[in-house]
């Protein structure tokens, strides 16, 4: 994946790639935790910069929910939605039911050339809504 868009291969890379595609949505302390199992000693700075090029490449897509710190995650391009807990604020992938190109119909365009579309649904996950309010 990083040949493909003319990134070198180095460790870190390789290390914080594969983090991001096996936790989804994590954050960045998470990202730096997964990585230090693999990498031993790597420094916050290291991973900030390494999330940024594969962000800037294309490889790793970044939200960050209003009241979120920035999470990660390797599935990119196939403009996805996300659902986001009020309450613990666990995240989950939206897949939009119309078409191929979804969401990129708005009801009204402004006469711009849309090409991604963002939404995000906020809610209780299923944890948060079965336990008694406190
Ligand atoms: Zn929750
Ligand atoms: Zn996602």
């Amino acid at each position: 994946m990083l040949r493909e868009v003319a990134l070198r291969v180095t460790r870190p890379r390789v290390a914080v790639l594969s983090a991001v595609h096996d936790h989804p949505h994590a954050d960045t302390e998470s990202i730096i935790g997964a990585v230090r199992e693999n990498l031993g000693a790597v420094s916050h700075q290291a991973v900030y910069d390494v999330l940024r090029a594969l962000t800037a490449a294309g490889l790793v897509r970044r939200i960050e929910p209003p009241g979120s710190v920035a999470r990660y995650e390797a599935r990119v391009g196939d403009n996805h939605h996300h659902v986001v807990c009020r309450s613990c604020g666990v995240i989950a992938d939206v897949d939009c039911a119309v078409g191929t190109t979804p969401c990129l119909t708005p009801s009204d365009d402004h006469g711009f050339v849309i090409d991604e579309a963002e939404v995000i649904y906020w809610g209780l996950c299923p944890a948060c809504s079965i336990a008694p309010s406190s």
